[in-house]
Protein backbone atom coordinates (compact mmCIF):
# COMPACT_ATOMS: atom_id res chain seq x y z
CA UNK A 1 0.00 0.00 0.00
CA UNK A 2 1.51 3.25 -0.90
CA UNK A 3 1.96 6.41 1.94
CA UNK A 4 -1.19 8.31 2.12
CA UNK A 5 -1.28 12.03 3.03
CA UNK A 6 -3.77 14.12 4.68
CA UNK A 7 -5.07 17.40 3.56
CA UNK A 8 -2.47 19.36 4.35
CA UNK A 9 0.04 17.04 2.99
CA UNK A 10 1.45 15.71 5.75
CA UNK A 11 1.94 11.68 5.65
CA UNK A 12 -0.87 10.16 7.26
CA UNK A 13 0.28 8.88 11.23
CA UNK A 14 -1.25 4.25 10.88
CA UNK A 15 -3.70 4.30 13.25
CA UNK A 16 -3.55 0.16 13.32
CA UNK A 17 -6.93 0.03 12.62
CA UNK A 18 -8.21 -2.70 10.28
CA UNK A 19 -11.66 -2.15 8.28
CA UNK A 20 -13.26 -4.75 5.57
CA UNK A 21 -15.57 -3.33 3.16
CA UNK A 22 -18.66 -5.39 1.66
CA UNK A 23 -19.13 -3.98 -1.77
CA UNK A 24 -17.22 -2.03 -4.16
CA UNK A 25 -19.85 0.59 -5.59
CA UNK A 26 -18.85 4.13 -4.78
CA UNK A 27 -19.80 4.14 -1.31
CA UNK A 28 -17.50 1.24 -0.53
CA UNK A 29 -14.86 2.68 -2.71
CA UNK A 30 -15.01 5.73 -1.10
CA UNK A 31 -15.12 4.42 2.90
CA UNK A 32 -12.09 2.70 1.64
CA UNK A 33 -10.19 5.31 -0.27
CA UNK A 34 -11.15 7.78 3.37
CA UNK A 35 -9.97 4.99 5.92
CA UNK A 36 -6.88 4.50 3.87
CA UNK A 37 -6.37 8.63 3.80
CA UNK A 38 -6.83 9.16 7.33
CA UNK A 39 -4.45 5.92 7.83
CA UNK A 40 -6.34 2.58 8.54
CA UNK A 41 -5.53 -0.30 7.17
CA UNK A 42 -8.80 -1.57 4.70
CA UNK A 43 -9.60 -4.24 2.33
CA UNK A 44 -12.53 -4.59 -0.46
CA UNK A 45 -14.27 -7.75 -0.93
CA UNK A 46 -16.88 -7.77 -3.92
CA UNK A 47 -19.01 -9.95 -5.23
CA UNK A 48 -18.93 -8.87 -9.01
CA UNK A 49 -16.23 -11.21 -10.43
CA UNK A 50 -13.02 -10.37 -12.59
CA UNK A 51 -14.62 -8.54 -15.30
CA UNK A 52 -16.34 -5.89 -13.22
CA UNK A 53 -15.48 -3.28 -15.63
CA UNK A 54 -17.38 -5.25 -18.57
CA UNK A 55 -20.41 -4.81 -17.38
CA UNK A 56 -22.66 -1.83 -18.56
CA UNK A 57 -23.20 -1.09 -14.85
CA UNK A 58 -25.91 1.00 -15.17
CA UNK A 59 -26.41 4.35 -16.66
CA UNK A 60 -26.70 8.36 -15.88
CA UNK A 61 -25.72 8.74 -12.14
CA UNK A 62 -25.32 12.20 -10.10
CA UNK A 63 -22.58 13.83 -7.42
CA UNK A 64 -23.49 17.67 -6.07
CA UNK A 65 -20.85 19.72 -5.24
CA UNK A 66 -20.39 18.23 -1.93
CA UNK A 67 -19.60 14.97 -3.75
CA UNK A 68 -17.56 17.10 -5.75
CA UNK A 69 -15.85 18.52 -2.65
CA UNK A 70 -14.63 14.85 -1.62
CA UNK A 71 -13.39 14.15 -5.06
CA UNK A 72 -11.24 16.95 -5.15
CA UNK A 73 -9.41 16.16 -2.19
CA UNK A 74 -8.34 12.78 -4.08
CA UNK A 75 -4.99 12.72 -5.42
CA UNK A 76 -4.71 17.15 -5.32
CA UNK A 77 -7.16 17.44 -7.70
CA UNK A 78 -6.65 14.54 -10.47
CA UNK A 79 -9.36 12.14 -9.55
CA UNK A 80 -11.95 15.13 -10.47
CA UNK A 81 -10.23 15.98 -13.32
CA UNK A 82 -10.22 12.71 -14.71
CA UNK A 83 -14.28 12.28 -13.95
CA UNK A 84 -14.97 16.36 -15.77
CA UNK A 85 -14.49 14.95 -19.32
CA UNK A 86 -17.09 11.86 -18.77
CA UNK A 87 -19.93 14.02 -17.24
CA UNK A 88 -22.42 16.42 -18.49
CA UNK A 89 -21.21 20.24 -18.97
CA UNK A 90 -24.62 22.44 -19.26
CA UNK A 91 -22.37 26.12 -19.52
CA UNK A 92 -24.14 26.75 -22.59
CA UNK A 93 -27.33 25.32 -22.40
CA UNK A 94 -28.64 24.94 -18.49
CA UNK A 95 -31.66 22.68 -17.97
CA UNK A 96 -34.84 23.31 -20.11
CA UNK A 97 -37.99 22.50 -18.07
CA UNK A 98 -40.92 21.37 -20.24
CA UNK A 99 -44.85 21.00 -19.68
CA UNK A 100 -45.46 17.48 -21.40
CA UNK A 101 -47.46 19.51 -23.53
CA UNK A 102 -44.31 20.66 -25.18
CA UNK A 103 -44.07 24.24 -23.91
CA UNK A 104 -41.29 25.24 -22.69
CA UNK A 105 -41.61 26.95 -19.43
CA UNK A 106 -38.32 27.35 -17.52
CA UNK A 107 -34.52 26.91 -18.28
CA UNK A 108 -32.47 26.94 -15.14
CA UNK A 109 -29.29 28.15 -15.28
CA UNK A 110 -26.23 25.76 -14.06
CA UNK A 111 -24.07 26.11 -10.69
CA UNK A 112 -21.32 28.47 -11.85
CA UNK A 113 -18.35 26.16 -12.19
CA UNK A 114 -17.10 26.32 -8.65
CA UNK A 115 -13.37 24.26 -8.91
CA UNK A 116 -13.11 23.12 -5.43
CA UNK A 117 -16.46 21.44 -5.15
CA UNK A 118 -17.39 20.36 -8.88
CA UNK A 119 -20.72 18.76 -9.72
CA UNK A 120 -20.25 15.44 -12.03
CA UNK A 121 -23.24 13.62 -13.92
CA UNK A 122 -22.15 10.91 -16.40
CA UNK A 123 -22.27 7.15 -17.05
CA UNK A 124 -21.72 5.04 -14.04
CA UNK A 125 -19.68 2.75 -15.29
CA UNK A 126 -17.51 5.18 -16.83
CA UNK A 127 -17.46 7.06 -13.59
CA UNK A 128 -16.95 4.03 -11.02
CA UNK A 129 -13.87 3.12 -13.55
CA UNK A 130 -11.62 5.98 -12.53
CA UNK A 131 -12.56 5.94 -8.92
CA UNK A 132 -12.05 1.98 -8.72
CA UNK A 133 -8.53 2.36 -10.76
CA UNK A 134 -7.59 4.61 -8.15
CA UNK A 135 -8.41 3.13 -5.41
CA UNK A 136 -6.96 -0.19 -6.55
CA UNK A 137 -3.60 1.28 -8.40
CA UNK A 138 -2.58 4.38 -7.02
CA UNK A 139 -3.56 4.22 -3.31
CA UNK A 140 -3.03 -0.03 -3.70
CA UNK A 141 -5.90 -1.26 -1.83
CA UNK A 142 -6.65 -4.65 -2.14
CA UNK A 143 -10.11 -5.16 -3.76
CA UNK A 144 -11.51 -8.95 -3.78
CA UNK A 145 -13.41 -9.50 -6.86
CA UNK A 146 -15.98 -12.68 -7.27
CA UNK A 147 -16.23 -12.93 -3.62
CA UNK A 148 -19.33 -12.88 -2.16
CA UNK A 149 -19.92 -12.26 1.71
CA UNK A 150 -22.43 -14.85 3.27
CA UNK A 151 -22.27 -13.92 6.82
CA UNK A 152 -21.42 -11.45 9.41
CA UNK A 153 -20.31 -12.24 12.56
CA UNK A 154 -18.79 -10.26 15.95
CA UNK A 155 -17.79 -10.13 19.41
CA UNK A 156 -16.48 -7.19 21.68
CA UNK A 157 -12.97 -7.64 20.07
CA UNK A 158 -13.21 -7.95 16.72
CA UNK A 159 -15.75 -8.61 13.67
CA UNK A 160 -15.96 -10.91 10.70
CA UNK A 161 -16.93 -11.77 7.77
CA UNK A 162 -17.62 -15.54 6.02
CA UNK A 163 -17.33 -15.76 2.00
CA UNK A 164 -18.28 -18.26 -0.08
CA UNK A 165 -16.90 -19.98 -3.36
CA UNK A 166 -18.52 -18.55 -6.73
CA UNK A 167 -18.51 -22.11 -7.78
CA UNK A 168 -21.88 -23.54 -6.72
CA UNK A 169 -20.72 -27.15 -8.68
CA UNK A 170 -18.51 -27.93 -6.46
CA UNK A 171 -18.28 -28.13 -2.60
CA UNK A 172 -18.70 -24.96 -1.55
CA UNK A 173 -15.16 -23.70 0.71
CA UNK A 174 -15.69 -20.74 3.31
CA UNK A 175 -13.44 -18.64 4.70
CA UNK A 176 -13.33 -16.09 7.56
CA UNK A 177 -11.80 -12.73 7.59
CA UNK A 178 -11.84 -10.36 10.92
CA UNK A 179 -11.40 -6.93 11.06
CA UNK A 180 -11.25 -4.01 14.21
CA UNK A 181 -14.58 -3.27 12.25
CA UNK A 182 -16.71 -4.48 8.90
CA UNK A 183 -18.21 -2.09 6.91
CA UNK A 184 -21.41 -3.28 5.17
CA UNK A 185 -21.53 -1.25 1.86
CA UNK A 186 -23.38 -3.90 0.16
CA UNK A 187 -26.10 -1.92 -1.24
CA UNK A 188 -30.15 -1.99 -1.47
CA UNK A 189 -30.10 -5.77 -0.88
CA UNK A 190 -27.77 -5.72 2.07
CA UNK A 191 -26.93 -8.87 3.65
CA UNK A 192 -25.23 -6.98 6.55
CA UNK A 193 -28.22 -4.74 7.23
CA UNK A 194 -29.83 -8.18 8.55
CA UNK A 195 -27.04 -8.72 11.01
CA UNK A 196 -27.21 -5.25 12.20
CA UNK A 197 -30.86 -5.06 12.49
CA UNK A 198 -31.50 -8.65 13.89
CA UNK A 199 -34.57 -9.26 11.59
CA UNK A 200 -35.12 -9.35 7.72
CA UNK A 201 -35.84 -5.35 6.47
CA UNK A 202 -38.68 -6.03 3.42
CA UNK A 203 -38.38 -3.18 1.05
CA UNK A 204 -41.79 -1.74 -0.02
CA UNK A 205 -42.60 -0.43 -3.42
CA UNK A 206 -42.44 3.00 -3.71
CA UNK A 207 -45.58 3.24 -6.24
CA UNK A 208 -43.05 4.59 -9.45
CA UNK A 209 -40.71 2.81 -11.61
CA UNK A 210 -38.22 4.74 -13.65
CA UNK A 211 -37.55 3.13 -17.40
CA UNK A 212 -34.45 4.22 -17.98
CA UNK A 213 -32.09 4.12 -21.52
CA UNK A 214 -28.28 5.31 -22.48
CA UNK A 215 -27.09 4.85 -26.13
CA UNK A 216 -24.86 6.28 -28.76
CA UNK A 217 -26.31 9.54 -30.74
CA UNK A 218 -25.66 7.78 -34.31
CA UNK A 219 -29.78 7.46 -34.99
CA UNK A 220 -30.46 10.95 -33.73
CA UNK A 221 -28.13 12.91 -35.31
CA UNK A 222 -29.89 11.05 -38.64
CA UNK A 223 -32.94 12.58 -37.74
CA UNK A 224 -33.48 16.00 -38.09
CA UNK A 225 -35.80 16.44 -35.01
CA UNK A 226 -33.80 15.08 -33.31
CA UNK A 227 -30.44 15.80 -34.27
CA UNK A 228 -30.12 19.47 -32.85
CA UNK A 229 -29.36 17.74 -28.89
CA UNK A 230 -26.36 16.22 -30.19
CA UNK A 231 -24.46 18.61 -32.45
CA UNK A 232 -24.17 21.90 -29.77
CA UNK A 233 -22.54 20.23 -26.68
CA UNK A 234 -24.14 18.47 -24.35
CA UNK A 235 -28.03 19.57 -23.86
CA UNK A 236 -30.59 18.51 -20.55
CA UNK A 237 -34.25 18.74 -21.14
CA UNK A 238 -37.14 17.44 -18.89
CA UNK A 239 -41.03 16.90 -19.89
CA UNK A 240 -43.68 16.84 -16.51
CA UNK A 241 -46.81 15.86 -16.44
CA UNK A 242 -49.25 14.49 -14.11
CA UNK A 243 -47.65 11.55 -12.18
CA UNK A 244 -44.51 11.29 -14.91
CA UNK A 245 -41.72 13.13 -15.74
CA UNK A 246 -38.46 12.45 -18.28
CA UNK A 247 -35.51 13.59 -18.41
CA UNK A 248 -33.33 13.66 -21.54
CA UNK A 249 -29.19 14.25 -21.88
CA UNK A 250 -26.66 14.32 -24.30
CA UNK A 251 -22.98 13.79 -22.45
CA UNK A 252 -20.31 14.07 -23.62
CA UNK A 253 -19.85 16.81 -26.38
CA UNK A 254 -23.33 15.13 -27.29
CA UNK A 255 -22.06 12.13 -27.99
CA UNK A 256 -23.95 9.76 -25.38
CA UNK A 257 -27.83 10.01 -25.20
CA UNK A 258 -29.59 9.37 -22.00
CA UNK A 259 -33.00 9.10 -20.78
CA UNK A 260 -34.82 8.58 -17.52
CA UNK A 261 -38.87 8.27 -17.11
CA UNK A 262 -40.40 8.06 -13.97
CA UNK A 263 -44.06 6.36 -14.22
CA UNK A 264 -46.23 5.04 -11.61
CA UNK A 265 -46.36 1.01 -11.49
CA UNK A 266 -47.91 -0.75 -8.94
CA UNK A 267 -46.56 -4.17 -9.48
CA UNK A 268 -45.07 -6.13 -6.88
CA UNK A 269 -41.44 -5.32 -6.72
CA UNK A 270 -38.66 -7.92 -5.94
CA UNK A 271 -35.74 -5.11 -4.96
CA UNK A 272 -33.33 -4.95 -7.70
CA UNK A 273 -32.17 -1.70 -9.81
CA UNK A 274 -33.31 -3.27 -13.12
CA UNK A 275 -35.35 -5.12 -15.07
CA UNK A 276 -35.48 -5.54 -19.04
CA UNK A 277 -38.09 -2.91 -20.18
CA UNK A 278 -40.13 -2.57 -23.24
CA UNK A 279 -40.67 0.17 -25.53
CA UNK A 280 -44.33 0.00 -26.66
CA UNK A 281 -44.80 0.36 -22.25
CA UNK A 282 -42.76 3.56 -22.81
CA UNK A 283 -45.06 4.82 -25.91
CA UNK A 284 -48.64 4.26 -23.47
CA UNK A 285 -46.75 6.56 -20.88
CA UNK A 286 -46.45 9.54 -23.29
CA UNK A 287 -48.97 9.34 -25.48
CA UNK A 288 -50.79 12.78 -26.12
CA UNK A 289 -47.08 14.48 -25.18
CA UNK A 290 -45.15 16.68 -27.12
CA UNK A 291 -44.13 14.37 -30.20
CA UNK A 292 -40.48 15.04 -29.74
CA UNK A 293 -40.61 12.50 -26.31
CA UNK A 294 -41.32 9.95 -28.72
CA UNK A 295 -39.02 11.04 -31.83
CA UNK A 296 -36.18 10.46 -29.00
CA UNK A 297 -37.63 7.14 -27.19
CA UNK A 298 -37.70 5.39 -31.17
CA UNK A 299 -33.94 5.59 -30.99
CA UNK A 300 -33.85 3.73 -27.93
CA UNK A 301 -31.97 0.25 -28.37
CA UNK A 302 -32.91 -1.30 -25.15
CA UNK A 303 -34.23 -0.12 -21.58
CA UNK A 304 -34.24 -1.03 -18.38
CA UNK A 305 -37.70 -1.36 -15.92
CA UNK A 306 -36.12 0.20 -12.48
CA UNK A 307 -38.41 -0.32 -9.61
CA UNK A 308 -37.84 2.14 -7.23
CA UNK A 309 -38.25 0.78 -3.73
CA UNK A 310 -38.84 2.51 -0.67
CA UNK A 311 -37.79 1.34 2.81
CA UNK A 312 -38.86 3.34 6.56
CA UNK A 313 -35.29 4.82 8.06
CA UNK A 314 -33.56 1.81 10.20
CA UNK A 315 -33.43 2.13 13.55
CA UNK A 316 -29.77 1.93 13.59
CA UNK A 317 -26.81 1.63 11.25
CA UNK A 318 -24.44 -0.13 13.85
CA UNK A 319 -24.61 -3.62 15.41
CA UNK A 320 -25.03 -4.67 18.81
CA UNK A 321 -20.90 -4.62 19.63
CA UNK A 322 -20.77 -1.77 17.45
CA UNK A 323 -17.87 -3.77 15.07
CA UNK A 324 -20.45 -3.85 11.87
CA UNK A 325 -21.43 -1.04 10.21
CA UNK A 326 -23.70 0.22 7.29
CA UNK A 327 -23.23 2.80 5.04
CA UNK A 328 -24.26 3.96 1.51
CA UNK A 329 -27.58 2.09 0.15
CA UNK A 330 -27.10 -0.26 2.51
CA UNK A 331 -28.56 1.84 5.65
CA UNK A 332 -30.47 4.55 2.92
CA UNK A 333 -31.67 4.02 -0.37
CA UNK A 334 -32.55 7.08 -2.18
CA UNK A 335 -34.96 8.14 -5.03
CA UNK A 336 -33.21 9.46 -8.26
CA UNK A 337 -35.11 12.65 -7.55
CA UNK A 338 -32.89 13.85 -4.99
CA UNK A 339 -30.27 12.87 -6.76
CA UNK A 340 -28.15 12.32 -3.59
CA UNK A 341 -27.94 8.68 -3.25
CA UNK A 342 -24.59 8.23 -3.92
CA UNK A 343 -23.07 11.56 -3.09
CA UNK A 344 -24.66 10.45 0.22
CA UNK A 345 -22.99 7.11 0.61
CA UNK A 346 -19.36 8.71 -0.45
CA UNK A 347 -20.02 11.02 2.38
CA UNK A 348 -20.64 8.34 5.26
CA UNK A 349 -17.14 7.05 4.04
CA UNK A 350 -15.71 10.13 4.66
CA UNK A 351 -17.53 10.67 7.89
CA UNK A 352 -16.16 6.81 8.95
CA UNK A 353 -12.86 7.45 8.17
CA UNK A 354 -12.77 10.80 10.56
CA UNK A 355 -14.59 9.14 13.53
CA UNK A 356 -12.21 5.91 13.64
CA UNK A 357 -9.36 8.06 13.20
CA UNK A 358 -10.39 10.45 16.21
CA UNK A 359 -11.06 7.42 18.11
CA UNK A 360 -8.40 5.26 17.94
CA UNK A 361 -8.11 1.80 17.93
CA UNK A 362 -8.92 1.63 21.48
CA UNK A 363 -12.28 3.44 20.63
CA UNK A 364 -13.57 1.75 17.07
CA UNK A 365 -17.31 1.05 18.85
CA UNK A 366 -17.81 4.44 19.90
CA UNK A 367 -16.28 5.64 16.92
CA UNK A 368 -18.95 3.86 15.07
CA UNK A 369 -21.56 5.29 16.95
CA UNK A 370 -20.21 8.80 16.42
CA UNK A 371 -20.86 7.99 12.94
CA UNK A 372 -23.88 7.20 12.78
CA UNK A 373 -24.97 10.25 14.75
CA UNK A 374 -23.12 12.82 13.37
CA UNK A 375 -25.17 10.89 9.62
CA UNK A 376 -27.92 9.88 10.98
CA UNK A 377 -30.52 12.99 10.45
CA UNK A 378 -28.51 14.88 7.91
CA UNK A 379 -29.31 11.70 5.60
CA UNK A 380 -33.39 11.56 6.44
CA UNK A 381 -33.62 14.36 5.79
CA UNK A 382 -31.43 14.82 2.34
CA UNK A 383 -33.68 11.37 1.30
CA UNK A 384 -37.00 13.06 1.83
CA UNK A 385 -36.12 15.56 -0.71
CA UNK A 386 -36.37 12.77 -3.03
CA UNK A 387 -40.07 12.52 -1.89
CA UNK A 388 -40.67 16.81 -1.91
CA UNK A 389 -39.07 17.08 -5.34
CA UNK A 390 -40.74 14.27 -7.07
CA UNK A 391 -44.26 15.89 -5.76
CA UNK A 392 -43.35 19.39 -6.56
CA UNK A 393 -43.19 17.88 -10.63
CA UNK A 394 -45.76 15.23 -10.58
CA UNK A 395 -48.74 17.95 -8.81
CA UNK A 396 -47.18 20.66 -10.90
CA UNK A 397 -49.92 23.17 -10.58
CA UNK A 398 -49.15 25.33 -14.30
CA UNK A 399 -50.96 27.89 -13.51
CA UNK A 400 -48.92 29.05 -10.92
CA UNK A 401 -45.68 27.97 -12.45
CA UNK A 402 -47.07 30.28 -15.26
CA UNK A 403 -46.66 33.44 -12.54
CA UNK A 404 -43.47 32.15 -10.97
CA UNK A 405 -41.62 29.66 -13.40
CA UNK A 406 -38.75 28.97 -11.04
CA UNK A 407 -40.82 27.39 -8.77
CA UNK A 408 -40.86 24.48 -10.90
CA UNK A 409 -36.68 24.30 -10.95
CA UNK A 410 -34.47 21.22 -9.29
CA UNK A 411 -33.92 22.91 -5.67
CA UNK A 412 -30.36 23.66 -4.66
CA UNK A 413 -30.24 23.93 -1.24
CA UNK A 414 -26.99 25.18 0.27
CA UNK A 415 -27.73 23.02 3.47
CA UNK A 416 -27.08 20.33 1.29
CA UNK A 417 -24.16 21.11 -1.31
CA UNK A 418 -22.33 23.81 0.60
CA UNK A 419 -21.93 20.86 3.33
CA UNK A 420 -18.10 19.93 3.93
CA UNK A 421 -18.70 15.98 5.56
CA UNK A 422 -14.76 16.19 6.76
CA UNK A 423 -14.39 19.43 8.47
CA UNK A 424 -18.53 18.61 10.09
CA UNK A 425 -17.18 15.42 11.32
CA UNK A 426 -13.89 16.67 12.59
CA UNK A 427 -15.99 19.78 14.56
CA UNK A 428 -18.51 17.27 15.85
CA UNK A 429 -16.94 13.69 16.55
CA UNK A 430 -15.50 15.91 20.24
CA UNK A 431 -18.67 16.53 21.63
CA UNK A 432 -19.47 12.69 20.84
CA UNK A 433 -17.10 10.51 21.64
CA UNK A 434 -14.55 11.00 25.13
CA UNK A 435 -11.21 10.06 24.06
CA UNK A 436 -8.51 9.14 27.08
C1 LIG B 1 -24.81 -2.62 -10.91
C2 LIG B 1 -25.36 -1.33 -10.37
C3 LIG B 1 -25.82 -0.36 -11.26
C4 LIG B 1 -26.34 0.85 -10.79
N1 LIG B 1 -26.77 1.79 -11.68
C5 LIG B 1 -27.17 2.99 -11.26
C6 LIG B 1 -27.51 4.01 -12.17
O1 LIG B 1 -27.47 3.82 -13.37
N2 LIG B 1 -27.89 5.22 -11.70
C7 LIG B 1 -27.94 5.47 -10.35
O2 LIG B 1 -28.27 6.59 -9.95
N3 LIG B 1 -27.62 4.53 -9.43
C8 LIG B 1 -27.24 3.30 -9.88
N4 LIG B 1 -26.91 2.32 -8.97
C9 LIG B 1 -27.04 2.63 -7.55
C10 LIG B 1 -25.98 3.59 -7.09
O3 LIG B 1 -24.71 3.20 -7.53
C11 LIG B 1 -26.04 3.64 -5.58
O4 LIG B 1 -27.33 4.09 -5.21
C12 LIG B 1 -25.08 4.62 -4.95
O5 LIG B 1 -23.92 4.79 -5.69
C13 LIG B 1 -24.73 4.18 -3.52
O6 LIG B 1 -23.75 3.19 -3.63
P1 LIG B 1 -23.48 1.99 -2.63
O7 LIG B 1 -22.01 1.77 -2.73
O8 LIG B 1 -24.08 2.24 -1.31
O9 LIG B 1 -24.29 0.77 -3.26
P2 LIG B 1 -24.10 0.00 -4.64
O10 LIG B 1 -23.64 0.90 -5.71
O11 LIG B 1 -25.37 -0.74 -4.87
O12 LIG B 1 -22.91 -1.04 -4.34
C14 LIG B 1 -23.07 -2.19 -3.54
C15 LIG B 1 -21.98 -3.19 -3.93
O13 LIG B 1 -22.00 -4.28 -3.01
C16 LIG B 1 -21.81 -5.48 -3.72
N5 LIG B 1 -22.40 -6.57 -2.93
C17 LIG B 1 -23.71 -6.76 -2.63
N6 LIG B 1 -23.88 -7.85 -1.87
C18 LIG B 1 -22.64 -8.38 -1.69
C19 LIG B 1 -22.16 -9.53 -1.00
N7 LIG B 1 -22.98 -10.35 -0.33
N8 LIG B 1 -20.82 -9.78 -1.00
C20 LIG B 1 -19.94 -8.96 -1.64
N9 LIG B 1 -20.36 -7.86 -2.33
C21 LIG B 1 -21.69 -7.57 -2.35
C22 LIG B 1 -22.56 -5.23 -5.04
O14 LIG B 1 -22.12 -6.11 -6.05
C23 LIG B 1 -22.21 -3.78 -5.32
O15 LIG B 1 -21.04 -3.63 -6.10
C24 LIG B 1 -26.41 1.09 -9.40
C25 LIG B 1 -25.93 0.11 -8.49
C26 LIG B 1 -25.40 -1.09 -8.97
C27 LIG B 1 -24.87 -2.12 -7.99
Amino acid sequence: MTVSETANGDPVKPTGIKVVVVGAGFGGLTAAIECHRQGHGVEIYESFPGDYHGRSLGDIISFGPNAGRIFRRWSDGDVAERLRPLSINLEHHGFKIHKWTGELVHTQLPHKYDPTAPVFNGHRGELHTIVFNYAKDELGIPIHLGQRVTEYFEDENQAGIVLESGQKWVVLTSLQITADLVVGADGVRSKARELVLGYYDKPKSSGYAVFRAWFSNKDMIRDPRTKHFCENGDTFNGWIGPDVHFLFSTVKNGQDCCWVLTHKDEADIEESWSFPGNLEDVYKVIEGWDPICKAIVEKTPSIVDWKLVYRDPLPRWVSDHGRIALLGDAAHPFLPTSAQGATQAMEDGVVLGVCLKRGGKANVPASVRAYQDIRYERVRAVQKTGETTRDMWHKADWDKVAKDPESIQLPREDWIFRFDAEKNAEERFGKLVEVN
